[in-house]
């Protein structure tokens, strides 16, 4: 391993907080509702105080993005943690928080637009660009990429050319079921899931193809299935294979990025069905995630992974000296200050 020092000095699992801008459709800030940052008036801080009827709540984050933070801004903080990956380094970062409060802008904004592509197109860009930047110095990545989604605990495969409009789903007497997709992890803490699309990829411009192809792939499930992608955690996985020609070294890195399904509770009266199934789903595998790692924090012998699909899922990318980061998304809009509590609660438990 390389060149990568920073995350090593606090243990391997940090919480960056970021506040979205007030949009047009959000209600008015009022003085007893309201988000303030103690410790700065700029884009960066870290401590964000919520204020819920009057009554003041005051969190602390390894970084707190402002509204002002522009998503180069997050980019910056977040580069180095990408180089770990193709330093041989298994790297998590998720997006949290209820729907609408910027998961998906920060994780993948406008991948076609300089300012506003999120963090999934920049870290791409720059895991490219360093690979070839160090060519001269004998190193040679091969790099793979796959995309699932993971809905009511079934992997969809976003990559499958099956055309059955790109679901995979099973009929059988019992109605549909996914196909299984079963996980397995090596000795050598490689994951491995049973007829998961893996495309080799050598430039930004085939992984965002398929990228694209992906978002295609789940809004058609959208429609299928009747299900909004803020009900599903998107996964997308980099391999990074790196062998040193001339000094013979050799690496293993993989970048997982996670745009984790919306955390809202669903009023319990109010959902029943399908609606309630998923949103039993949803607040298993994230405080599955939560539980997973807390435990690792504390350094608890024994941790849950195997309590949800994402948490087995990224096993080997969250134990170990692997490094995780987390960002939780905050809506300012002021009818969702008691979700936004939630969120930050939440983060702290794992910060
Ligand atoms: P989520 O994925 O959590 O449901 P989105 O990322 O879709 O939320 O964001 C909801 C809306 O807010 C979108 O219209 C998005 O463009 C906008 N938005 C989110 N974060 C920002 C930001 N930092 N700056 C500007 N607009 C943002
Ligand atoms: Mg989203």
């Amino acid at each position: 391993k390389l060149h990568n020092t920073i995350l090593e000095l606090k243990g391997n699992i940090r919480v960056f907080c970021r506040v979205r801008p007030l949009l047009p459709d959000d209600g008015a800030i009022t003085e007893t509702t309201i988000i303030s940052y103690p410790s700065s008036t700029e884009a960066l801080g870290r401590s964000i105080d919520m204020i819920q009827s009057g009554q003041k709540h005051s969190f602390t984050f390894d970084k707190v993005f402002t509204y002002e933070a522009a998503q180069q801004d997050v980019f910056v903080e977040i580069s180095q943690l990408v180089q770990s990956a193709l330093d041989g380094y298994k790297v998590c970062i998720f997006a949290y928080g209820q729907t609408g409060s910027g998961k998906t802008y920060t994780m993948m904004g406008s991948p076609e637009d300089p300012e506003q592509k999120g963090l999934i197109p920049r870290s791409l860009e720059q895991i490219f660009q360093t690979s070839q930047s160090l060519l001269p110095q004998g190193w040679k990545y091969k790099m793979q990429a796959s995309m699932l989604e993971i809905y009511n605990e079934t992997i969809r495969d976003l990559l499958s050319t099956n055309r059955s409009g790109g679901s995979d789903l099973l009929r059988t007497d019992n109605g549909v079921v996914g196909k299984q997709y079963a996980i397995k992890h090596d000795a050598n803490g490689n994951t491995h899931v049973s007829d998961l699309t893996i495309v080799d990829v050598c430039s930004i411009k085939e992984v965002s193809s398929l990228l694209r192809q992906a978002a295609q792939s789940r809004s058609v499930g959208k429609t299928q299935m009747n299900e909004q992608s803020s009900r599903s955690h998107f996964v997308f996985t980099l391999r990074i294979f790196g062998v040193n020609e001339s000094t013979e070294q050799q690496v293993q890195g993989v970048l997982n990025l996670i745009d984790l399904a919306g955390s809202e509770r669903l009023s319990k009266s109010g959902s029943t069905g399908d609606r309630l199934k998923e949103t039993q789903a949803i607040n298993k595998s994230l405080s599955s995630l939560s539980d997973v790692i807390f435990a690792l924090a504390k350094k608890e012998e024994h941790v849950p992974f195997r309590n949800s699909k994402l948490t087995y899922l990224l096993q080997p990318c969250l134990g170990g000296d692997s490094k995780t980061l987390m960002f939780v998304n905050i809506s300012p809009d002021p009818s969702s200050v008691g979700e936004s509590l939630c969120s930050l609660r939440f983060a702290a438990r794992v910060n």
